[in-house]
C-alpha cells in the first residue's frame, strides 16, 4: 500500500475533471470519453478540448451525450504518468469497494481522482443496468505511449465493443485484461457496457491528438449519437485512422507480458530504436531490466512487440503478440450469436462456474481435447487453474 499524504495539487487543470459536457443524457446513451487517465499522456484531453469547441461553435444535434473527463488532473499537471498510484491499475472491484469504505481524509492522489470519477461514472452505470438502450453507457478512454507507433485499440473481446473497435479501423488488441488487473475498461465494461481504449500514438507527437479527435468524432456517429453528415470533416478523420493503421494486421492476441519486478523498475530500459507492433524474432535482446549489463531480456517467441516501455515508471516492460486471422473473428462472431457456451456446459468435463453465466470450470482431464484457443473463440479469455479445474471467464456480450 501506498503512504497517505495530503493532496497538494495546486494547478489550474488539476481543478477541471470535467472537459465538456454536450447533448441530452435523457435523449440517448451516453459516450464517455477520459483522456489524461495517464498523466504524461496529455493528447486526449487536447482532442476533446478540440471537439467541445467545435460541436459548440456548430451546435449539431445529438441523440445523447457526449461527456469528456480527464482522468487523473494532477499527475497531467506534473506531466507525469502518476503521483502515487497507477490510474489505471486502480479499478478492480477489491480497490474499489475498499476505497469506498475509507476515509477520504486518508485517500492518496489518485485515490481523490478515482473518488472523484466514481461519483461521475456510477450514475451512468447504474442507468445502464437497466437495460434501456438510450440509457446505454459507452467509454472511449483515450492514451498514448512512450515507445510510439501506429495507434491502437485495447479491449475485452466482446462482441459489442467490436464494433465499435473496427469502427476506428485501427489494430486491435486482445486478451490484454488477462495481463492487467484494475483498467478503467474493465470498471466501466463490466455488465456488459462498451469500453474500449485508443492508444493514440506517442506520448508528445502532434499527431496522436489529431489521431485521438478523428476517433472521438468517429465514436460519436458510430454509437448513434451524430449523424456522420452532421461530423465536421467526417472522411477525412476515417481517412486519418486508416492511413495511421495501415500496414499492421488488424487483430492481435497479447500472449506475454515482461512483467517488471518492483524493485527493478527504475533499471528496467529497453533497446533503443524498437517500436510498437515491430516483427521480432525469438530470442532478440529487448531490454535490461536490472543494474548490471548481464540482466537481459529477450523475445521469449517470435510475435509483435507491443508497447515497449520507454518512460522511466511503470511495472509492464513490454507485450508480446500474435496476429489472428479474421477467419477465426467471423467464426467466433457466428459461435457466439448462436450462443455456443450453452452447449458446451453441456459436454462431459465442462460446467458452467457458480461465477456466473460468463465463468466456465473445465476438468483438464477430460476436456484435453478443448483448446485454449477454443475458448478464446467465445471470449474466454483470462483461465486461471482451481480445485484442479480450469476457470475460465470472459465479459458480456450484451446482443
Ligand atoms: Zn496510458
Amino acid at each position: 500500500m501506498v503512504e497517505p499524504k495530503p493532496h497538494a495539487c495546486a494547478s489550474p487543470f488539476a481543478a477541471g475533471r470535467e472537459i465538456g459536457r454536450y447533448g441530452d443524457a435523457a435523449a440517448g446513451p451516453t459516450l464517455v470519453v477520459t483522456g489524461g487517465v495517464h498523466g504524461n499522456e496529455p493528447a486526449g484531453v487536447v482532442a476533446l478540448g478540440r471537439v467541445f469547441r467545435e460541436l459548440e461553435q456548430r451546435r449539431p444535434s445529438v441523440r445523447g451525450q457526449l461527456l469528456g473527463l480527464v482522468g487523473n488532473s494532477c499527475a497531467l499537471a506534473q506531466s507525469t504518468r502518476f503521483v502515487d498510484e497507477d490510474m489505471n491499475r486502480v479499478w478492480t472491484k477489491t480497490a474499489v469497494e475498499q476505497l469506498r469504505r475509507q476515509d477520504p481524509a486518508r485517500d492518496h492522489s489518485e485515490q481523490r481522482e478515482q473518488r472523484e470519477l466514481l461519483a461521475i461514472l456510477d450514475p451512468l452505470l447504474a442507468a445502464a443496468r437497466d437495460g434501456d438502450p438510450r440509457r446505454r453507457a459507452l467509454l472511449l478512454d483515450l492514451h498514448s505511449t512512450s515507445g510510439g507507433g501506429p495507434p491502437f485499440i485495447v479491449m475485452g473481446d466482446t462482441l459489442q465493443n467490436r464494433e465499435l473497435a473496427f469502427a476506428l479501423s485501427a489494430p486491435v488488441l486482445l486478451g490484454l485484461e488477462e495481463n492487467i488487473e484494475g483498467t478503467l475498461i474493465e470498471y466501466f465494461g463490466a455488465g456488459g457496457n462498451v469500453a474500449i481504449v485508443l492508444e493514440g500514438g506517442q506520448n508528445e507527437d502532434p499527431r496522436t491528438a489529431d489521431n485521438h479527435e478523428s476517433a472521438i468524432w468517429i465514436a460519436l456517429v458510430t454509437c448513434g449519437l451524430l449523424d456522420a453528415s452532421a461530423a465536421p470533416d467526417y472522411e477525412r478523420h476515417r481517412a486519418r485512422l486508416r492511413a495511421a493503421a495501415s500496414g499492421v494486421p488488424n487483430v492481435i492476441e497479447v500472449v506475454h507480458r515482461h512483467d517488471i519486478e518492483p524493485h527493478n523498475e527504475p533499471h528496467f530500459r529497453m533497446i533503443p530504436g524498437l517500436k510498437g507492433f515491430m516483427q521480432i524474432e525469438k530470442g532478440r535482446l529487448l531490454a535490461h531490466d536490472g543494474p548490471h549489463a548481464e540482466a537481459q531480456v529477450t523475445a521469449p517467441f517470435s510475435g509483435v512487440l507491443l508497447m515497449p516501455r520507454y518512460q522511466p515508471k511503470g511495472l509492464d516492460g513490454f507485450f508480446m503478440g500474435k496476429t489472428v486471422e479474421p477467419f477465426w473473428l467471423r467464426v467466433s462472431a457466428v459461435l457466439r450469436k448462436l450462443r455456443m457456451e450453452r452447449v458446451i456446459s453441456l459436454l462431459p468435463g465442462v460446467q458452467q462456474n457458480h461465477h456466473g453465466p460468463n465463468t466456465l470450470a473445465v476438468d483438464p482431464k477430460i476436456a484435453r481435447f478443448f483448446t485454449l484457443e477454443f475458448f478464446h473463440l467465445l471470449g474466454y479469455r483470462k483461465h486461471v487453474e482451481h480445485e484442479q479445474r480450469l476457470v475460465f471467464s470472459r465479459r458480456d456480450d450484451r446482443l
